[in-house]
């Protein structure tokens, strides 16, 4: 099958093509990523391939299946940017990889943690340049505070357990559905209202839905215990960023690492060390020396991204051959990761 693969990079290209000697699909890359104003680009594509930013709206939909695009499959778990009833009226399939490596994510989310909190970043920046002075670096132990987990699916689940057997964190989680084995290890599951009451640390890994966008917002964090610590490498829209920014200059908000930002499209993944951003709210957040940002980063690991091509091509090659697709996304599904 043809493929076109829209938002690509060095290591995408890499990985895709290695797993794709198996498969034998003829796959089409292109950096940019894909909208209304892109979507012609498929011309003569089957199947196209998309990633976290890319817009999979009712409009690029009906422009995608005008083309003759029956399947999307996208590299990545989250699917808040498809507009599933589009897609399904326009008789368009989408797939996603629903679980590439949650050790991957949960590594980097304690890795933010340690950094932000221990000031290993700065720590870095200073030694470079023969500055030893460790004014300023003081951190806090993780043992014994108060951790907060809001979602113990794949990636949530192996934060609270690292935490809380590994670290002797005190954690508490929500989740709809609790988990009995972390329940066993002594995490405590309460309403996100009064986790994010209670903790010292909040560490988000719950899916965005309309129903999680802004979860932690002015009111939620005027409730919130003073100095918390916000982690999200979920995704960036779960946090209110003007409200996150207003209680960072008030100081109620102690410390925020984040891989993800909500207005991220059209930011991330692209070198723009030459531009001027004109995102202001990012621009503000990055001048705090309590903030750490990185740039989508948390899924970029060679084990992961193995994974995330095979599975892709995988469903690719089943929707070649008729066979059912084990990991299609159909528009009554619970909204996911
Ligand atoms: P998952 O589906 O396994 O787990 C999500 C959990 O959130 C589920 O247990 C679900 O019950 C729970 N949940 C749903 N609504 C909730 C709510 N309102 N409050 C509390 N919990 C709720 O997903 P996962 O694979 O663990 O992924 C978690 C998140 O990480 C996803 O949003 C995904 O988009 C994101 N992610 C980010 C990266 C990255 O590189 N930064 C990579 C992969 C995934």
């Amino acid at each position: 099958m043809r493929v076109t693969i829209f938002g690509t990079r060095t290591y995408d290209r890499q990985f895709l093509t290695a797993a794709n000697a198996a498969h034998g699909h003829d796959l089409s890359f292109l950096e940019t990523g894909l909208d209304s104003a892109t979507a012609s680009l498929a011309a003569g594509s089957e199947a196209v391939c998309a990633f976290v930013n890319d817009s999979l709206d009712a409009d690029v939909m009906e422009k995608l299946a005008g083309l003759g695009t029956r399947i999307v499959a996208l590299r990545c778990a989250g699917y808040n940017n498809v507009d599933l009833d589009a897609a399904a009226r326009f008789g368009i399939a989408i797939t996603r990889v629903p679980a590439y490596s949650p050790h991957a994510v949960a590594e980097f989310t304690i890795g933010l943690l340690l950094a932000l909190d221990r000031k290993i970043h700065r720590a870095w920046s200073r030694v470079r340049e023969n500055n030893y002075s460790l004014d300023g670096l003081v951190g806090r132990n993780l043992h014994g505070r108060v951790m907060g987990v809001v979602g113990t699916g794949q990636i949530g689940a192996l934060v609270a357990r690292t935490l809380r057997a590994g670290f002797g964190c005190d954690v508490l989680a929500s989740d709809p559905f609790p988990d009995p084995e972390l329940e066993r290890l002594g995490v405590r599951y309460v309403e996100v209202d009064t986790l994010l009451r209670e903790v010292d640390v909040v560490s988000l890994h719950c899916p965005l839905t309309p129903g999680t966008r802004h979860m932690i917002n002015a009111a939620t964090l005027a409730e919130a215990r003073q100095g918390l610590v916000v982690i999200n490498t979920s995704r960036g829209a779960l946090i209110d960023t003007k409200a996150l920014i207003d209680a960072l200059k008030t100081r109620s908000v102690g410390g925020v690492a984040l891989d993800v930002y909500e207005q991220e499209a059209g930011i991330f993944f692209d070198d723009l060390s030459n531009e001027i951003i004109d995102d202001d709210l990012l621009q503000r957040l990055l001048t705090f020396p309590n903030v750490l940002v990185t740039g989508h980063q948390a899924f970029l690991t060679e084990e992961a991204l193995g994974a995330i091509a095979e599975t892709t091509l995988n469903s690719l090659s089943d929707f070649e051959k008729g066979l059912p697709l084990a990991h299609e996304v159909v528009a009554a599904a619970r909204a996911g990761a």
